[in-house]
Formats: structure tokens, C-alpha cells, sequence
């Protein structure tokens, strides 16, 4: 059996991509060094896949920023504005993904979104009428060559024609619709060229199948494909779906000329049940994806071999599978052999990337023996299921299975809280604040470090945080902020940090994954059932308290988040675990509150992030639980505690009533880069919590003026009662520097104000 990965992850066993990236941006390097260190890790990929004898290893999986800002680029997806900057060709594309600010202009960026039910963020193309599109790069064919100099005939992976149309965000009045015939046309060209370097395999991805499709989906599917198919030539077509099931198409795509068709069978609940009920064509190869890309749990050797059992039966005995992954490796970390401090007794439960190339090769193997539960690599995978060290705490699952349904109902109700709360914090009209963290410059992270190797007392380390905080709190004074924060000098990230100081998790030292860009997170691991020790931001959060005499935020991160950015169990349901960390953080919001905390922010970034893809699952699968386990967090605390809650990207149009059933007193989120769309939505659906939708985008540099803020909130203003507007950035400011904050924090609080003074004129 041959195996296949969709994807590599691409930014470097030890995250080179970013550091050659930021030092690009900086102009510490220049262009050259950084195109250097892009096919050296090209490269390592290439050689590794092929030395763990992987048959189908992709090319051009690699990209500077993201994959889909590449096809947009490469067809000539470029906005006007980017184009006149006259910058050179990466200068352009790094100003779409990222903004640019000097001597040729200033530009915000595209906007930025969650790919599909991942962590990971893509930029959105933005296609307006006159967009003249073309094929006008060679990236994929120069990859493809790169490979081929170094021995490896790579398959070539490319986001597909349909999935682009569908996500790119068309500002004018033309739609998807419009454009199919000539990017399927410079398609053809660029498979034409592909073929011409004799390329043999294209991959084009489609994850946009696996959503709920409607009829004009599927004819606009078939029309692009019929025609892209009939002029593939030499070149063979593998149709790559991943993160579900194709159930609303799969009949039609199975007919269409393709050369092979990849499917998830593990998110895919249906997929198996497809292939059963309706056959797979035997002139096409099946792209099984089994071995997970999303998780890093050592893969159930059994569970894998009685699918493929079923597939090869439904399949004419199989001949023509794949064994493949579930979707890119993107999502999972490298390699296990940068993790020095776990115990074997828990690394030999996870596979990573690399692991995960043998797991495709030893599953290989083992599907064509004749007896595989009698092989070694057999009885030592399942060895791995019957127990697991350090798993179980039955205090916990005792407390969860006695949770009331009152214990999900916070009282009195928001409105009679809304009054108590104005009394007591007599905040001015349109409050100032921020997100929670400050810059964590290199003097922060190095404290951190330097505790954690041991190499200065616990004392000083406080000390020092306790120095930035107090100055921290001084900034914001002296800025003029309304509601102050610590600004988070403790936290490496905001969901490790909790992690760390939680039972029943588990922590890498290089496990990082792409998060945007070439930023990344290390998630933690959630290894058994979750408790809290002892309290976790109290005494950070109660000296900062003590610095001033202004209301001082709380500052936690809710379990919804916790889950969605941790690497979660197999073995219990993932309610399971959300409730077990939501008593966790209960316990934490009571402690800051009987500690004179009055404003506690509960950060749900990641609220989204499982929403199960087809709208049909959304309740029943996901926010029937997860919006009442947020819930449980707060209902315990007092009528004039204010409770704000935090997400990023303002991607909750379409389930505004769940954000307002989490019953929080006011949520801030992002929503500068999205032309404050989601306003209008809020208010047609009566919205009664209070938000803070971000006034500027702190994912770039760039400094925003005090009159673009002023006439943000202006707009704002139009659609949300005056009463019930807070003012501050998107996000956390922790990724910017010192200066830009202080600068874009100053023309905040003065766009506040010179709006407020207007309004009381006006009134
Ligand atoms: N409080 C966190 C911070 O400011 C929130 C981060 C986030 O939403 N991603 O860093
Ligand atoms: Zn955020």
C-alpha cells in the first residue's frame, strides 16, 4: 500500500521561518537570506518524507505567509492598493498580509480568518470588479523543479479553484460566479506549465466541500471541474477534501474525470458510510486519510486496520488506496525528538509530524500481512491503549457529574446587573481599555526564561514582574485608560499559562504549530482529568490592583478556550474535559473576586474555533454545551462584579444569539479589519451585551491616527446604543513593540475623548 501526506508543516523544527522572517521585516536580513532559509527547510521536509519512504511527498506546501495568499497572488488577486504601492514582488506580498507603513504609502492588511475548524488563519482574498485575474507566478513549477534537482518527484499541492472563490470576500458587485471561467482558465495554464516541467501529480485542495453546500455549490463545482478536468493532458488530478465528510457532493465529484480523491475518515463522520453505500469508482485512487493531522495521539493501529479492512471489501480489495493523512500536518508539531524533559511514559502515547511518517509506513506494512496482531509494531501500538499513567482523578469526575442546572444561570438578569454595575464603577461614557497583555519585549520573556531554567530566585522574577506591572499600570494612567490591566508579563500564552498551572496537563518544549503567518503556538496538552491547585492570578492581579485607584481587570482565560487551543483527549468526550477546566476557572473568578477584583475578563479568542462546519451540527454538537460551560464560570459572583469576556475576530455574525446567551456584561472583539460588518448583525438581533468592538487592528505595526479612530467610532456609534460602547483595540497587545503601543494606545484614549466631548455637546 502507498502512502501520501497532504501537507508539511513548513516553518522549521525550530521555527526558522519566523526568525528569518521577523529579521526581514526588521532589515536585518535581506531578501535573499530569507529566500535561503525557505529552501533549506523546503529541503529538510523533502529529504525526511523521503527517507521514512512516504510515496506521495507535496511540493509547494511551502509558503512565506499562507497558502491561500500564494493562489490569490499567483492568479493576480491583488487589490489596487497593494498593486500601487510599487513595491517589489514579496515587498507586495507581505504589504497584503501583514500592511505596510513608510516611504510608498500605508495600507492596513487583508483581513484575516480562521481556516476552517483550525487554529490556523488565512488571509482572505478580496476580489473587486475589475480584478483582472491571470496567472502571473511560477511558484508551484519553481518548487516542483527545486524538489526534482534534489531527487524527489513531488506531488504539487495547490488550494483549489472552487475553495478560493468561495472564501475570498468580493467588494464589489460581482460574485464568485463571475470569475469561475477565467480562474479555471488560468488554471489550465498553470497545470499546462506544470506538465511542460513534467510534473505528474496535481493536488488541488478543496476543504470548501465538506461544508454544507447548496445546489448553485455543486453546479458551479461541476461547471469549474468539467472544464479544468478535460484539459488536465498528461497531468493526473487528485481532488484533496479534509476536515469532514463530502457528503452534500460526493456522488458528483466521484463521476467527474478526476485521477484521485482524497477523503477524511476521521472528522469525516460520514465519509466511511460513503464509500460503503455508494462504491468508489475503480479507475481512481482513494486518498484514505486515517492517520490524523489535526492531534498528536499515537495512532489506534487497530481501529486504522478495521477501516481499511472495510475500505479494501467496499473497494474491490483495496488496490487502489492511499494511506494518507487526515488532512496537512500544518497543524501538528515536528518531531518528538525535540522533547528532551517528558518521560517516555508519556511520549510514547503522541506522534508528531514526523512520527507520523512512520505511523503511514508501519500501517502500510501491517494492512498486507496476513496476521498483524501478531507482529511487534502491532502489540506495542496497543500496548499503548490498555493504560496511561497519571490519567485519572475521581474528585474530579465526581464534582462535574454533580453540577445543577442552576449552576449554569448567573443572577439577577443582565439588565438589573447593567444598573448596579453603571453605580458602582461610575465609568465615564465610552470607556477606555485593552485587551490585557502589554508588549512582552525581550526583558520579559528573558526573566521568564531564566526562572524557568532555574537561574534567578522566584523572588526576583516576581520582583520584576511586579516592576513592569506597576509601570505598566503608570503607562495606562498617564495614557489616561479608564479600566487598567496587569498586562500579562507572566503569561508566555494565554493558554499554556493556564495549562501550566492546572492539573492533569502535560507541556512540550518545541511543539509549536502555525497560528498565522509564521506566528505560532505550542498548545498544551490536556493529559487527564483537570483541576486547579491553588490560585493562579490572584497576587498579580491584586498588586496591580494596588498600584492604583482605578478598577484593575481581571484577566483569565475561559475553558472553551483552554480546550480549543490545547491538544485535547481521545479517550473522553471533549465536554467532558471543557467542564472539568470550567470548575477550574470558577474557582479562580470567585478568588479574584473575594480579592477586590471587581471587573474579571474571561477570554473566549477561541469560541469558533470548534463550531462544527456544517450549520446543522452547530447546536446539537457544539454550543449547546460549550456557551453553558462558559456560563458556569460566572454565575457564582456578585450582581456588581462586571464580567467581560473577549474574541477574536468578529467571525459570530451568524450566532449572535449564542454570544449574548453566554451572559457576560460586556465583550470586546475584533473588528477593524472587517469594515464593522457584524455591527448592523448585532444590532438587528437586539444584542444586550455591551461591546468593545477593536477600533484598530493590532495584528500589524501600523499606527492607527486619531481621526481614522474617531471616525471608527463615529460609525460605530450609528449602530450601538451610546450607553453601551466601550473603546479599545482588537486584541492583545502583546506581539507589538513598546513605541507603536504607546502611540496607538495615546490616539485611542484621545479619539475617546474627542468623541465623547462631542456627544455631550451634542445631547
Ligand atoms: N487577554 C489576552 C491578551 O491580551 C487575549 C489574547 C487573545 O485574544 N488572543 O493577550
Ligand atoms: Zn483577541
Amino acid at each position: 500500500m502507498k502512502t501520501a501526506v497532504i501537507g508539511f508543516p513548513r516553518v522549521g523544527k525550530n521555527r526558522e521561518l519566523k526568525f528569518a522572517s521577523e529579521k526581514f521585516f526588521k532589515g536585518e536580513i535581506n531578501e535573499k537570506e530569507l529566500i535561503d532559509t525557505a529552501k533549506s527547510l523546503r529541503k529538510d521536509n523533502w529529504l525526511k518524507q523521503k527517507e521514512a519512504g512516504i510515496d506521495y511527498i507535496s511540493v509547494n506546501d511551502f509558503s512565506f505567509y499562507d497558502n491561500v495568499l500564494d493562489v490569490a497572488y499567483l492568479f493576480n488577486i491583488i487589490p489596487e492598493r497593494y498593486a500601487s504601492l510599487g513595491l517589489g514582488e514579496l515587498e507586495t506580498y507581505f504589504a497584503m498580509a501583514r500592511g505596510y507603513q513608510g516611504n510608498k504609502g500605508n495600507v492596513k492588511a487583508l483581513a484575516m480568518k480562521k481556516w476552517f475548524n483550525t487554529n490556523y488563519h488565512y488571509i482572505v482574498p478580496e476580489i473587486d470588479d475589475n480584478a483582472d485575474i491571470r496567472l502571473v507566478g511560477d511558484k508551484p513549477v519553481a518548487e516542483f523543479e527545486e524538489a526534482k534537482s534534489l531527487g524527489i518527484d513531488g506531488k504539487v499541492n495547490l488550494i483549489g479553484p472552487f475553495t478560493l472563490l468561495k472564501l475570498a470576500r468580493y467588494t464589489g458587485s460581482k460574485n464568485e460566479k463571475d470569475f469561475a471561467d477565467a480562474l479555471t482558465s488560468e488554471y489550465i495554464k498553470l497545470i499546462s506549465n506544470l506538465s511542460d516541467a513534467k510534473a505528474d501529480l496535481v493536488q488541488l485542495e478543496e476543504p470548501y466541500l465538506v461544508k454544507d453546500l447548496t445546489t448553485d455549490d455543486i453546479k458551479l463545482f461541476e461547471e469549474i471541474y468539467s472544464k479544468l478536468l478535460s484539459k488536465k493532458g498528461q497531468v493526473k488530478i487528485l481532488l484533496q477534501t479534509y476536515f469532514g465528510d463530502i457528503r452534500d457532493i460526493y456522488d458528483n465529484v466521484t463521476k467527474l474525470d478526476f485521477d484521485g480523491i482524497g477523503l477524511d475518515f476521521l472528522e469525516g463522520r460520514k465519509t466511511l458510510e460513503l464509500v460503503k453505500t455508494n462504491g468508489f469508482p475503480a479507475d481512481k485512487l482513494l486518498f484514505a486519510g486515517l492517520v490524523n493531522g489535526k492531534n498528536i495521539w499515537a495512532n489506534n493501529f487497530k481501529t486504522t486496520l478495521e477501516t481499511l479492512a472495510e475500505l479494501k471489501a467496499a473497494t474491490n480489495g483495496g488496490e487502489n488506496i492511499v494511506l494518507s493523512t487526515s488532512c496537512s500536518l500544518l497543524h501538528v508539531p515536528y518531531t518528538l525528538d525535540s522533547e528532551t524533559k517528558l518521560s517516555k511514559d508519556y511520549t510514547k502515547h503522541f506522534a508528531f509530524a514526523y512520527e507520523k511518517l512512520n505511523e503511514l509506513k508501519t500501517i502500510a506494512v501491517l494492512s498486507v500481512a496476513s496476521n498483524p496482531d501478531i507482529l511487534d509494531d502491532y502489540k506495542y501500538n496497543q500496548s499503548l491503549f490498555t493504560s496511561r499513567v497519571n490519567s485519572k482523578d475521581e474528585a474530579v469526575q465526581k464534582r462535574v457529574a454533580a453540577i445543577k442546572d442552576e449552576d449554569y444561570t448567573r443572577l439577577p438578569d443582565f439588565h438589573t446587573r447593567e444598573t448596579i454595575q453603571k453605580e458602582k464603577l461610575s465609568l465615564p461614557l465610552f470607556p477606555t481599555t485593552t485587551i490585557g497583555s502589554f508588549p512582552q519585549t525581550a526583558d520579559v520573556r528573558k526573566n521568564r526564561q531564566e526562572f524557568r531554567k532555574g537561574l534567578i530566585t522566584e523572588e526576583a522574577y516576581k520582583d520584576f514582574n511586579k516592576k513592569k506591572i506597576s509601570e505598566c499600570i503608570q503607562l495606562q494612567e498617564e495614557i489616561g485608560f479608564d479600566v487598567l490591566v496587569h498586562g500579562e508579563y507572566e503569561r508566555n500564552d494565554m493558554v499554556e499559562y493556564f495549562g501550566e498551572h492546572l492539573d492533569g496537563y502535560v507541556f512540550t518544549e518545541k511543539a509549536w504549530v502555525q497560528s498565522y503567518g509564521t506566528r505560532c503556538v505550542k498548545p498544551p496538552i490536556i493529559w487527564g482529568d483537570v483541576s486547579r491547585k491553588s490560585p493562579i492570578t490572584v497576587a498579580w492581579s491584586k498588586y496591580a490592583n494596588s498600584c492604583t485607584n482605578k478598577p484593575v481587570k481581571g484577566m483569565l482565560t475561559g475553558p472553551v478556550t483552554i480546550l480549543n487551543w490545547s491538544f485535547p483527549r481521545e479517550d473522553i468526550s471533549i465536554k467532558e474535559s471543557t467542564l472539568q477546566i470550567a470548575l477550574a476557572i470558577r474557582d479562580e473568578v470567585l478568588d479574584l473576586e473575594a480579592n477586590g477584583i471587581n471587573i474579571i475578563q474571561i477570554d473566549e479568542a477561541a469560541l469558533r474555533e470548534k463550531l462544527p462546519l456544517r450549520q446543522s451540527d452547530w447546536y446539537s454538537q457544539y454550543l449547546d454545551w460549550a456557551i453553558p460551560a462558559f456560563r458556569l464560570v460566572h454565575s457564582g459572583v456578585k450582581p456588581e462584579t462586571q464580567i467581560h469576556t473577549h474574541m477574536c475576530y468578529s467571525e459570530f455574525t451568524d450566532i449572535i444569539p449564542a454570544i449574548d446567551a453566554m451572559d457576560a456584561d460586556v465583550i470586546t472583539f475584533e473588528a477593524s479589519r472587517s469594515d464593522l460588518q457584524i455591527l448592523d448583525s448585532l444590532k438587528a438581533n437586539n444584542f444586550k451585551t455591551e461591546v468593545g468592538p477593536g477600533v484598530y487592528d493590532i495584528h500589524s505595526p501600523r499606527v492607527p491616527s486619531v481621526d481614522e479612530i474617531v471616525s471608527a467610532l463615529t460609525k460605530m456609534l450609528k449602530r450601538i446604543d451610546d450607553k453601551k460602547l466601550w473603546v479599545n483595540p482588537d486584541c492583545g497587545l502583546k506581539t507589538r513593540g513598546e513605541k507603536e503601543t504607546k502611540e496607538s494606545l495615546t490616539n485611542l484614549v484621545k479619539a475617546a475623548k474627542v468623541v465623547r466631548n462631542e456627544h455631550v455637546k451634542d445631547a
